[in-house]
């Protein structure tokens, strides 16, 4: 049984919030800012440029790789860190394309969070060889697989309504087709159970920012399968993918393995940090994880709907079909949030009407969860978000 009071306290979260939001921003860990503190006076300051190879600093992308490869079904040497998601997701449908050189469809859904969608076009735009972007709606996916399509690219757990696909399913009928599966994990790695290898996914990506909580920007991940790692093109050619980076040959080679998905130097603060972060997993298991996540967003679920009926539940009813989030819409959901957010309780908005809540199992607690019900209920019953105060619109929603 994992204690998950103890695991709440290994998180910095400040008196009197109740946040929401870690499936957007996860919170620093108690000792973040000590290990990465000792990452800045010891090994940059104290080793200064011998710190790549005295504090191990080039393996890191790998090394860490290796820790998040456990958290989602992958083998060793499968993951290596590096970019932002944005980045990822190009090299992932790039070579996934380059795999099926014959066909000209990437296939999506119009769930999918935007930055994956313009990655593609730009990707189009620059290959100029009459590549489409098809988006279907979420349930349509299945049916939309065929013959044409060379690069499957979807988010498991949708941004908005937290839908989650199925994953197994749709790797296989792709691969029915001879399609290549790509799978962005941004909103499941470190808030649900996921078994790439098991799955025979292809390609995955996500961030590291949001329930594994890495801080802001903090490096992305990119899962090749072993089998394919040694033919896949890695989609942008930077020197740290070179099979010998040192060598500094005029021609560009890939390195072997996953090893040829990194570009540039690694961010070694970012994964400093994300390391630090990385840490907590080690007490509990993806499936304890899962089994609080469906008891947290169960009884949220359940006391909005008893308190609230003035909102609509926008996400899966059944568990089974979401991730760690729960939806609701409203047509002002914007000024409830801002009313809810100067209340104490953190969540967020998507455009246009809804209201956005995170379950991160490790440090959201049941309390936390029915506090929150409890004052949305009385935002919406007492009219409170009606001050024109909360309808002051801020940049980052
Ligand atoms: C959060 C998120 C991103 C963000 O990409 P960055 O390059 O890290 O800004 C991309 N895709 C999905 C599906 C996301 O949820």
């Amino acid at each position: 049984m994992v204690d998950f009071s103890r695991t709440r306290a290994l998180f910095q979260i400040p008196s009197g919030v109740v946040y929401l939001d870690g499936n957007s921003l996860g919170p620093p860990l108690r000792d973040t800012a000590a290990k990465l503190g000792h990452v800045v006076d010891r090994e940059w300051g104290g080793e200064l440029i011998k710190a790549w190879n005295s504090c191990g600093w080039m393996a890191k992308p790998g090394r860490v790789g290796d820790r998040i490869a456990r958290l989602i079904g992958a083998p060793e040497g499968s993951v290596v860190m590096g970019d932002t998601l944005s980045i990822k997701v190009f090299q992932a449908v790039a070579a996934g394309l380059a795999m099926r050189p014959e066909r000209r469809v990437i296939l999506s859904d119009t769930g999918n969070f935007p930055t994956d969608l313009y990655m593609v076009e730009g990707l189009i735009a620059l290959k100029d060889r009459g590549y489409t972007l098809k988006t279907v709606e979420p349930q349509d996916v299945e049916a939309a697989i065929d013959d044409s399509v060379a690069v499957m690219m979807l988010t498991e757990v949708d941004y908005r309504t937290g839908r989650k696909h199925d994953m197994r399913r749709l790797t296989e009928t792709a691969h029915a087709a001879g399609a290549v599966a790509v799978w962005d994990l941004a909103h499941s790695a470190g808030a649900i159970p996921v078994h790439l290898e098991q799955c025979r996914a292809d390609f995955a990506v996500g961030c590291t920012y949001k329930y594994l909580n890495g801080g802001p920007g903090a490096p992305a991940f990119i899962y090749v399968r072993p089998d394919l790692a040694d033919v896949a093109a890695a989609g942008l050619s930077g020197w740290q993918g070179h099979a010998a980076p040192f060598a500094f040959e005029l021609n560009y080679r890939p390195a072997r393995g996953s090893e040829r998905m990194r570009v540039g130097t690694p961010p070694i603060l970012g994964l400093a940090a994300l390391e630090a972060a990385l840490d907590v997993f080690e007490s509990a298991s993806m499936d304890e994880l899962r089994a609080r996540s469906i008891e947290l967003t169960s009884l949220f679920i359940e006391e909005v709907e008893r308190q609230a009926p003035q909102v609509e539940l926008f996400s899966p009813r059944a568990a089974d079909e979401r991730g760690s989030q729960v939806s609701f819409r409203h047509p002002d959901a914007y000024a409830i949030m801002q009313a809810l957010i100067a209340h104490g309780v953190i969540g967020d908005v998507r455009a246009p009407d809804v209201l956005r809540f995170g379950f991160a199992p490790l440090y959201v607690s049941l309390e936390d969860v029915r506090l929150a019900a409890a004052i949305l209920a009385d935002i919406l019953r007492s009219d409170l978000w009606r001050d024109p105060k909360y309808s002051v619109r801020q940049a980052v929603t």
